[in-house]
């Protein structure tokens, strides 16, 4: 980011900074200082673009009074000798009673926020200039509906005043005269309009309208700084990522009319089809009207290709503008103009926002162009389109209205039948029947039903509850927090506004948006998802190159081949460039050869935990309920082979790939029934006479399991540590599987990694019993399959001493799901429902840090851990396997801090490959912002 000189918002000398910039003063670049639109006013303004002059108060100056409740020292000042400047330029003043000068105050923030900030045009116009503006302008009409204007949007978004009550003005004035668009309307009526507007403004705000053409613009100026923290605009932010400390920029320009006439209006253009990315002219105009009309919706625009007819030298003028800006900024631009009776001039252009698909194609049509290279092709991309675009969506013709909204915690389009419990769910399914999961909430016990339904509603819990997160793991999509419906348990059913919905009756869930709708709504499967499930794609598809060209997909600009082709070819130049690699988090074979077909290099993170569910839970049990050594060993030797089986499939699905296997993490007593529910059986069977001894023993073990914080409590390593055999049975089952796939002539590469370490102690003693469990196997097998011990650094403690735990540790993964609960001292189940929306909305994050890497805190951690742990063994060899590594922000911080590899679920395996070869191309151009 370059700026000119003296006003970088890091230098610390505030008295030499100035606040205000004229258009001619800056460039494109500065988008933190001047805000999107002043940034590119500036660049038009620079390249000689028939831009009214102006100037832009920077995001500075917002920045201070924000902080502070005032402007800052000196603003006034400057807005003083810029407005003179602007009044010299034009030959006008602002606000005189004779020829007066209008200016317009716009807002405008670093990232484009349509619709959330504030605007108010015509200012400086009062009871004094508005005779003025008719003389001067020769059109009376004109003075008076630009005053009526001004009314109606100073009111609004300088004195908060309910803007309907001013449409409605409008309206019955339009009523009166009999006429159906504003342009009915003549003098009489405007100025009638106007003394409506100024009652109006006196009745709500208790003042007059200000009749002071300055406090005008400063009153207009404080409402849009202000208007940088009013609820739609924090909730955009929030959703859009965007930090809340920006501040937003005022731009402040000559007033250019477009409601002078037939031979004046107003437009809005696109250089492509912001939908296809496909090159043409796209856009609306309206005559006669003023830029909010246009938006507003108040009257028919006409497709802009008729401006041809209506005025072609401007026309044409607006053509060879549009050529010239999307040469100049190399991609889709998105412009505001205004004709002044037959007089051409631009308001405003940006990057315009796309489609996902248009994205992608554009992105590649522009490399085919010769307009810019691979490199910037794939900044131009990111992995939250790519993830958009892998799910299926429903049909959005159906035209059936949602009856209940959550957030949408997965994306994709899910229909199917309604079931209330894992277990109906699990036998629907497998019935062959789809069925959407409705819970209250979900628990590490709905798991088989989660898995076996095609989609997730909940009515509790926020984006990163167990339900969010467990169903984007899976790639399920997933609604949670619909607190529109309430669930009814005992009777099967659950009621929203205006429905019962019974078991079995059939719904569909929207991921992407968060609708549920009743019935079923058609669903497209998305080509690209196909495509990249297919493994022809980029990285999977090396080799396969004949495949790729040969599959019926015709590389073109439009369609659905289009996309998949432009994805296929991002992809393919993301695998070049990229440093580092990707693995998934896959526990079963299937998964594991999912996530290879979408380009994954290993499993970084295989969680033995879901092999000791179902039917495998009585050995656990039987395991903790041990009196004796002997029944401690029939448990585990019962497991032996089943864990062995477990793994010898995954290790096949991966030859020849890196698979690291962690041991059992979870508290065992997960693996036990319920301690209310068992409770309760035990009284009600000692009503009746003697509960059952196995159920009595069974109680007493949940009791004596039970802990305040499980999050903190005997998992991970201290699992290992306290409950002989159980980390030997799972090793071993780890290195027969090995030696077998060895002997079946595979090239099993299995790692073990030991989970929640805090101490290198801790470590040291299990690895000791590791060591000696694989030596055994070894030596009895005959076989020599290297096996790597490592660790997850998950703890604080683990980061801080990662040089200790190095000298043991054979290779590190960092777990940040666990890294993030213990460093912000969050039980991530507890917070997200709790107070996280809280948390949001005050500012203290703008995203969730279990969605983003902290990486101011975390991150922190993070960079010790890497430097110490390279520092004691050298070329040790680190991923990261907690959510954040298929989080796309979060990739580029792992890439930049010198880890190996990130390890994410399958599905989000091409979104981490995307990234990771976007974070090689920006770390070098210093970064590139596609929002
Ligand atoms: C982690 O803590 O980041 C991790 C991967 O482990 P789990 O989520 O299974 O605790
Ligand atoms: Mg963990």
């Amino acid at each position: 980011m370059s700026h000119p000189a003296g006003v970088s918002p890091d230098t610390p000398d505030r008295a030499a900074r100035a606040f205000v910039h004229e258009f001619s003063e800056g460039s494109k670049e500065q988008k933190r200082l001047l805000g999107g639109k002043g940034a590119n006013l500036a660049e038009m303004t620079n390249l000689g673009l028939p831009v009214p002059p102006g100037f832009t108060i920077s995001t500075e100056a917002c920045r201070y009074y924000l902080a502070e409740g005032h402007e800052p020292p000196g603003l006034a000042d400057e807005v003083d000798r810029h407005l003179a400047r602007l009044e010299a330029e034009r030959g006008k003043r602002l606000g005189a009673r004779e020829d007066p000068l209008l200016v317009s105050v716009r807002s405008g923030a670093m990232y484009s926020m349509p619709g959330m900030m504030d605007t108010v045009l015509d200012i400086g116009l009062h009871d004094g200039s508005v005779a003025g503006l008719a003389a001067e302008s020769g059109d009376e009409r004109f003075a008076w509906d630009s005053y009526r204007r001004l009314i109606q949007m100073f009111g609004k978004t300088v004195l908060g005043i309910d803007g309907g009550l001013f449409d409605a003005a409008l309206d019955r004035a339009k009523r009166d005269r009999g006429v159906r668009s504003d342009l009915g309307l003549g003098v009489e009526d405007l100025r009638e309009l106007v003394a409506e507007h100024k009652a109006i403004v006196r009745d709500r705000s208790g003042r007059e309208f200000p009749q002071d053409a300055r406090e005008q613009v400063d009153m207009a100026v404080r409402a849009v700084f202000e208007s940088w923290n009013t609820d739609r605009a924090r909730a955009y932010r929030r959703q859009e990522r965007i930090p809340h400390d920006l501040g937003t920029a005022v731009n402040v320009m000559a007033m250019v009319y477009g409601n002078l006439g037939p031979d004046s209006g107003t437009g809005v253009a696109f250089t492509r089809d912001p939908a296809t990315g496909r090159p043409g002219v796209y856009g609306d105009y309206l005559r006669d009207a003023q830029g909010e009309d246009v938006v507003a919706g108040i009257r028919n625009t006409v497709p802009l290709q008729e401006l041809e007819d209506i005025d072609k030298h401007s026309y044409d003028e607006l053509m060879r503008i549009m050529a010239r800006l999307e040469g100049h900024y190399k991609d889709l631009c998105d412009i505001e103009f205004t004709i002044e009776r037959g007089k051409l001039w631009m308001l405003q252009t940006r990057v315009g926002k796309r489609t996902a698909a248009a994205a992608f194609r554009m992105a590649a049509q522009l490399v085919d162009d010769g307009v810019i290279d691979l490199d910037e092709a794939l900044r131009r991309v990111t992995g939250a389109q790519l993830a958009q675009l892998m799910f299926p969506q429903f049909d959005r013709r159906s035209g059936i209205t949602a009856f209940a909204h959550g957030v949408p915690a997965s994306p994709g389009a899910a229909v199917g039948a309604v079931v209330f419990d894992s277990a109906e769910a699990v036998a629907r399914d497998a019935d062959g029947e789809r069925v959407i999961l409705v819970r209250q909430e979900t628990s590490p016990d709905d798991l088989p039903g989660m898995l076996a339904a095609d989609g997730i509603l909940t009515s509790r819990g926020g984006k990163t509850s167990h339900a969010a997160v467990v169903a984007r793991g899976m790639g399920k999509t997933c609604v949670v927090g619909a607190e529109d419906i309430a669930i009814d348990l005992e009777r099967r059913r659950f009621t929203g506004p205006g429905v019962e919905v019974g078991e079995g009756d059939v719904i569909s869930v929207d991921g992407t948006t968060g609708a549920v709708y009743r019935g079923e709504i058609a669903v497209v499967p998305s080509p690209v998802m196909r495509d990249l499930e297919s493994g022809r794609d980029g990285e999977a598809g090396r080799g396969a190159e004949g495949a790729a060209g040969g599959a019926g997909e015709e590389p073109g600009a439009d369609g659905e081949s289009g996309v998949v082709h432009a994805v296929r070819r991002l992809m393919r130049h993301a695998d070049d460039v990229r440093r580092l690699a990707v693995h998934a988090n896959a526990d079963t074979p299937e998964d594991a050869a999912r996530a290879r077909r979408f380009g994954a290099h290993g499993i970084g993170l295989c969680r033995t935990e879901h092999m000791f569910l179902g039917e495998r839970r009585r050995y656990v049990e039987d395991l903790i309920l041990a009196e004796s050594q002997q029944q401690r060993d029939k448990a585990l030797e019962a497991l032996l082979p089943l864990q062995r089986d477990d793994f010898t499939g995954i290790l096949e699905a991966m030859d020849g790939l890196p698979v690291t296997i962690r041991l059992i993490d979870p508290p065992l007593h997960e693996f036990l029934p319920d301690l209310t529910g068992l409770a309760v059986k035990v009284a009600v069977a000692r009503e009746r006479g003697a509960p059952d001894a196995g159920d009595l023993r069974l109680l007493q073990a949940v009791r004596k399991q039970h802990e305040q914080n499980p999050m903190l409590g005997l998992r991970g390593v201290r699992l290992g540590l306290v409950v002989p055999g159980l980390v030997a049975m799972q090793v071993r089952a780890v290195a027969e599987a090995a030696v077998a796939r060895t002997r079946a002539g595979g090239t099993p590469r299995p790692e073990i990694m030991v989970p929640l370490v805090g101490g290198v102690e801790e470590l040291e003693l299990l690895r000791t019993e590791i060591d000696a469990v694989l030596a055994d196997v070894r030596a009895a097998a005959g076989v020599d399959v290297p096996i790597a011990v490592g660790t997850m650094i998950e703890l604080p403690r683990a980061a801080l001493t990662a040089g200790r735990i190095a000298t043991v540790a054979e290779f590190f993964s960092f777990g940040t799901n666990d890294l993030t609960q213990t460093t912000w001292g969050f039980s991530r189940d507890d917070v997200e429902g709790a107070f996280f929306p809280a948390y949001l909305d005050k500012g203290v994050f703008t995203v969730s840090p279990f969605e983003a890497l902290d990486e101011e805190g975390v991150g922190r951690l993070i960079e010790i851990a890497v430097a110490e742990g390279r520092a004691a063994r050298p070329g040790l060899v680190i991923g990261v396997c907690g959510e954040h590594g298929g989080d796309p922000s979060s990739v580029r911080f792992f890439d930049q801090a010198g880890l190996d590899y990130v390890s994410c679920s399958p599905y989000r395996v091409p979104v981490a490959r995307l990234e990771a070869g976007r974070s090689a191309v920006t770390a070098s151009e210093g970064g590139s912002d596609t929002r």
